[in-house]
């Protein structure tokens, strides 16, 4: 199974990521992961992402799309994966395409999260990290049973530096700006599908698994 998971920033994304890629066996190639990640090593994408995301500008296309190229040749992705933030433009979009031409293979499905303003903004100035393990919390909707602690690894919890409401409005304006048009290239094509991204995380999930089921 191939797919692409897409939304504004906020939307749940990266939860529905984690229980698709569990439940169907199939990697999850966060594009803002592996930036993270890039910046915590101090590599030189690293640095360069870092300057772009502190912002909530967007990683310069060829960069982002070298990432993915990489990533999508490693053995693991070979038989499926579920590609998260990525594309976001319709350069980056062009650029897949030329890859997964390239690999003889094509996309299954879009899922797209819909999502309000305000949730979006709500749900990302309240988001907490684990730093260790990477997964999310939420000031009011998703406490760990302890403080500042993950309840999966004990790891400590954080803020993303572009977590907050300034760089949050600006990313979302880029969302809204580069990255809504592809729904439409992707509706074309029949593969869209939308899905009410407001209620809870589970049952968004049962929502995803009834789309995916007919796969
Ligand atoms: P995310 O974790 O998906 O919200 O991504 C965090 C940040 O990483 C974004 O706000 C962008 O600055 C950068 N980023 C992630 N994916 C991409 C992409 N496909 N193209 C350009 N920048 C990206």
């Amino acid at each position: 199974m191939r797919l692409l998971i897409m939304g504004p920033p906020g939307a749940g994304k990266g939860s529905q990521a984690e229980l698709i890629a569990k439940h169907y066996s199939i990697p999850h190639i966060s594009t803002g992961d592996m930036f993270r990640k890039a910046i915590s090593e101090k590599t030189p994408t690293g640095l360069l992402a870092k300057s772009y995301i502190d912002k909530g500008e967007l990683v310069p296309d060829q960069v982002t799309t070298e990432l993915v190229r990489g990533r999508l040749k490693e053995a693991d992705a070979r038989d499926g994966f579920l590609l998260d933030g990525f594309p976001r433009t319709i350069a980056q979009a062009g650029m897949l395409e030329e890859i997964l031409q390239e690999e003889g293979i094509k996309i299954d499905l879009v899922i797209n999260l819909v999502v309000e303003d305000d949730t979006l903004i709500r749900r990302i100035s309240g988001r907490r990290i684990c730093k260790t393990c990477g997964r999310t919390y939420h000031v009011d909707t998703k406490r760990p049973a302890k403080e500042g602690e993950c309840d999966h690894c004990g790891g400590e919890l954080f803020q993303r530096a572009d977590d907050n409401e300034e760089t949050v409005r600006n990313r979302l304006a880029v969302y809204y700006r580069e990255t809504e048009p592809l729904l439409e290239c992707y509706q074309a094509k029949g593969l869209l599908k939308n899905i009410d991204g407001e209620g809870s995380i589970e049952a968004i999930f049962e929502e995803v698994k009834a789309v995916l089921g007919g796969i």
